[in-house]
């Protein structure tokens, strides 16, 4: 491609863009396709020779489109949001236009100092101490795997590494039922084993772990002989928002010496509000924290915030300085590939500098007020209306409910709710989905997507209560 169709092609990205999002809330949200169905209309052998642009575009909205799931749709209120904003986009063209590899401070030294000093501005916003240092991962769940191989190896003296897993003490970890199954994926890789992430069980209004009973599991492990390394606790769990009494969790984990890894992947964003931070009370005395701008602070996948008390310990753990990635006279430069588990990394730094810059703190704190405060106006209007009952209360922005109508018997409300949300989702004015609370099928609402408005949420609202309704007469 020369560089006036490039020119020209690149124009036309933008303007397509800038079209999509702005008919965005016109779309279904969810895709409206049968597995297979964009599969099949795809040609079975690569084309041998170069295809016009012109084609592949239209193939973009003809095949592709259809087929979409649309993650920045102002009634997108499934999961946990994966917002985005103008800045971040205009970053991303610029980062792909860069191309660059950011694995050592001197294959790109601006990326890896804007990394530095934006990681610290997040630090700032969330009110953690000066002695977290911040490094962006990929994903909550590498981090949370950075995180156990760090816990694993400082509790055996780094000895894992060195030698194996063979043959060595059994290594435990702590969570509630609540956390992402990040953990549970982390535990296996880490080849501590299922058996060996203990479920502490959950007490009070916000789900949180039992300190008490935390203690009791610990001291009985160490009794056993076996060696207690991590405990992760949950600001924001996935199913309903559940949050440990941080706090508590950290006196348990100071008491024992046990590293404590706190996921904050969803709600961390919103402890850039100094009046939620009540949730977080105790993390200034955790080993490591992760939230995602990804997810709620206006910033594209990937970005996943990650600080840690003491950077030397994960990067015993994960730095490797082979002779073709020395920097040459430099060895005591920040290489952020020591920090991670890949190898390689994207410039990531650049859409949060854009980001923070664009909007400033004060905007993006109301953008997530918002969020909070139409939640929780919903969650009111849900609880008082006698179809439906309000089966957690909100954290933050995040709630469930279930559609409970009189006269139907309790044993079928799991299999009502569940046609509800298929129903809904077929709608496709909003998405919803669901999970199981207290051993019931519930389902989630989360507000947090950059264009939503108050009114998105009550048409949202009434768009369910229509479906659910219909749902008993036919
Ligand atoms: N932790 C929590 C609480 C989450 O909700 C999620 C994803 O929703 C994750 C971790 C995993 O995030 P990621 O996709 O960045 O690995």
């Amino acid at each position: 491609m020369d560089d006036e169709t490039f020119r020209a092609w690149a124009h036309r990205a933008a303007d397509w863009s800038v079209d999509y999002l702005e008919g965005v809330g016109e779309r279904p949200v969810r895709a409206q396709v049968a597995p297979g169905e964009i599969f099949r209309q795809l040609p079975e052998a690569p084309p041998t020779a170069g295809e016009p642009m012109e084609a592949i575009f239209a193939d973009l909205d003809r095949v592709v489109m259809p087929g979409m799931t649309h993650w920045q749709h102002p009634r997108f209120f499934a999961y946990f949001p994966a917002n985005a904003s103008p800045p971040s986009l205009v970053a991303e063209f610029v980062t792909a236009a860069l191309a660059a590899q950011c694995m050592l401070w001197q294959t790109s030294p601006a990326a890896t100092e804007l990394e530095t000093r934006v990681m610290d501005w997040l630090r700032q916003m969330i009110g953690l101490p000066q002695d977290f240092s911040g490094v962006i991962q990929d994903s909550a769940s590498g981090a949370t795997l950075a995180a156990l191989l760090t816990a694993r190896e400082r509790a055996l003296g780094f000895a894992g590494n060195a030698q194996g897993l063979a043959g060595g003490p059994t290594v435990r970890v702590y969570a509630s039922q609540q956390v992402h199954s990040s953990v549970d994926k982390a535990v296996r890789i880490a080849g501590i084993g299922d058996a060996n992430l203990v479920r502490i069980p959950v007490t009070g209004p916000l789900h949180g772990m039992d300190p008490d009973a935390l203690d009791a599991a610990i001291r009985a492990d160490r009794e056993a002989g076996m060696v207690p390394a991590a405990i992760v606790a949950c600001l924001g769990g996935t199913g309903i928002g559940a949050c440990d009494p941080i706090d508590a969790v950290a006196a348990v984990a100071q008491r024992h010496g046990i590293f404590l890894h706190v996921d904050a992947a969803w709600a961390g964003s919103a402890m850039i509000c100094p009046e939620f931070r009540d949730l977080m009370r105790g993390a200034e005395r955790a080993d490591s924290l992760v939230f995602n701008p990804h997810k709620w602070l206006f910033t594209h996948f990937d970005c996943s915030a990650h600080f840690v008390r003491d950077p030397k310990a994960l990067t015993d753990t994960l730095g490797l300085r082979p002779a073709y990635l020395r920097t040459l006279g430099r060895d005591g430069v920040v290489d952020y590939n020591e920090w991670s588990i890949p190898l390689g990394r994207r410039f990531r730094a650049l859409k949060l500098w854009f980001v923070i810059r664009s909007y400033g703190v004060e905007t993006l704190r109301d953008m997530i007020r918002a969020h909070v405060a139409w939640a929780r106006e919903l969650a009111e209007i849900i609880d008082a209306d006698p179809d439906f009952e309000l089966t957690s209360a909100p954290v933050l922005s995040l709630f469930s409910f279930r559609y409970a109508p009189a006269g139907v018997e309790a044993d079928d409300l799991d299999a009502l709710n569940a046609r509800l949300v298929e129903r809904i989702n077929d709608d496709g004015r909003t998405y919803l989905t669901q999970t199981r609370h207290e051993n019931r099928f519930v389902i989630r609402f989360q507000v947090g997507q950059t264009t939503t408005t108050r009114e998105d949420v009550m048409t949202a609202w009434a768009a369910v209560r229509e479906i659910a309704a219909g749902l008993r007469t036919g």
